[in-house]
């Protein structure tokens, strides 16, 4: 089992996580006022999934640390907030992405969508994107359906989820499959 992780530390830098089995860094991408400071926000206040506590970040004030115990692993999920700057230089790349629209802001999800299309030609495949579809709750302003954030997901090799982190709905669901994803991928052997 241990010898399983060691791809992914083989990566890892800091001592930080000298404390846990293995860390892995989310992007979050997406536009401006779409919900990503919220839901990073929501995610460290995750209880069903046994969220042990939330770890300061080091370094920058944009990553936040949250562990995460699912199946009885512990696991450190570092979230930067990243907004649109996808093509920014970095010299660790995340081991997953989470493009953030919100369903009352077509514009959001034109952007949300080029990010998807970028990240499919510039990126490795073997990265997690996750198409998160924000405010959910706000049904009368909705400008974008539901099925429209499915087929873009679908076209993008993405999995979709509909979100409002207003609410704290699907937060958790969220959380579990942005992990799932990453192991998924990393370790296809261990779904
Ligand atoms: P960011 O710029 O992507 O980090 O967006 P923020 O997290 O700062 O959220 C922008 C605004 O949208 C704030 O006023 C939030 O309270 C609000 N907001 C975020 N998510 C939701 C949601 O799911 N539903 C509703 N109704 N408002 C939300
Ligand atoms: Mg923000």
């Amino acid at each position: 089992q241990i010898g399983s992780m060691n791809d992914s530390q083989d990566s890892l830098d800091g001592d930080l996580m000298t404390c846990v089995s293995s860390i892995y860094r989310v992007a979050v991408l997406g536009s401006l006022g779409v919900g990503k400071s919220l839901l990073i926000n929501q995610f460290t206040s995750s209880e069903p999934l046994g969220t042990l506590q939330e770890c300061s970040s080091d370094s920058d004030a944009d990553g936040v640390s949250i562990m995460v115990v699912l199946n009885e692993q512990e696991t450190m999920l570092q979230f930067m907030d990243k907004q649109e700057d996808v093509t920014a230089a970095t010299d660790i790349l995340p081991e997953a992405y989470m493009v953030v629209y919100s369903c009352t802001c077509r514009v959001s999800f034109k952007a949300a969508v080029q990010i998807c299309q970028h990240l499919k030609e510039h990126v490795q495949t073997d990265k997690s994107v996750i198409l998160v579809a924000n405010k959910a709750d706000l049904a009368r302003r909705r400008e974008v359906e539901s099925d429209e954030g499915r087929r873009a997901a679908f076209r993008y090799e993405c999995k979709y989820i509909e979100t409002s982190a207003a609410l704290g709905l699907n937060v958790d669901e969220l959380l579990v499959g942005v992990l799932s994803q990453i192991k998924l991928n990393l370790h296809p052997e261990y779904p």
